[in-house]
């Protein structure tokens, strides 16, 4: 449901992102990959609608948001640093996005314990953030993200702070959740092995610009060029 047209986004001379186009299906789990300093976190930025493009045009099923504020998109997003709030509890932290569209008690409480539950955390709410590990924490930004039904979800590096171990598991949770509630995700990744299991398609981003967008395994096998081919054989 998501079409992003010729979007670039300059800072002065510095071209971050440079007429990119795709569009992602419903359903789909797309992950942006590609070195530091790409252009994948200012993508992301537009989408979620904390940068304002230079031009172009990104649009959810048919409309036009890129003059929309980050709370009237419906995006739930899990990002580096939009961290929990740590004087508040895990329950508090997950009903914020719910306050804030103004929804009744009863319904944010229901809706917190559900998500909980969802995230294997049932029976949290009351926990202190700063009592949690970060695996723990990083399933409660998780359940903010996506308390409020949200139909895209956004996720910049959320596994990268996490042992491999954790980050391993934590890719079939994230992956199972995505299928389950139904969700079109984009996940940004600096790790090609991350990309290549928990992907549908893979757009893969160089110098600003969209180089290929591809399923994993035309991507590993046919790449269109020898940067894509280096830069994914890195994970073999
Ligand atoms: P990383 O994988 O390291 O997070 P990235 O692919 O997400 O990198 P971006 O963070 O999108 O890359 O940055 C793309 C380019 O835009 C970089 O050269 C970066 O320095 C520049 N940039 C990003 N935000 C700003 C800003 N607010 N002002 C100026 N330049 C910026």
């Amino acid at each position: 449901p998501v079409q992003i047209q010729q979007l670039s986004k300059h800072f002065g001379s510095l071209r971050a992102v440079e007429d990119v186009s795709f569009d992602i299906r419903a359903g789909e789990f797309l992950t942006l990959l590609g070195p530091s300093g790409s252009g994948k976190t200012t993508l992301l930025m537009m989408i979620a609608g904390f940068s304002r493009p230079t031009r172009g045009s990104i649009r959810i099923a048919d409309q036009e948001i890129v003059h929309l504020p980050p709370h009237k998109r419906n995006i739930g997003m899990v990002f580096q640093n939009y961290a929990l709030f740590p004087h508040m509890s895990v329950g508090e932290n997950i009903a914020y996005p719910l306050r804030l569209r103004k929804r009744g008690k009863a319904e944010i409480e229901e809706r917190v314990r559900h998500v909980l539950d969802l995230v294997q955390l049932g029976g949290y709410q009351d926990r202190k953030v700063s009592q949690l590990s970060g695996g723990q924490r990083q399933r409660i930004a998780l359940a903010r993200a996506i308390v409020f039904e949200p139909r895209i979800l956004l996720m910049d590096e959320p596994l990268s702070a996490l042992d491999k171990q954790l980050r391993e598991t934590m890719q079939i949770e994230i992956r199972k959740l995505h299928d389950r509630l139904g969700m079109t995700t984009i996940s940004v990744t600096h790790d090609q092995r991350e990309a290549l299991t928990m992907s549908d398609r893979i757009a893969v981003f160089s110098h600003g610009r969209l180089a290929q967008i591809a399923s994993p395994s035309d991507l590993y096998e046919k790449p269109a060029n020898r940067f894509i081919a280096a830069f994914i054989g890195e994970s073999a």
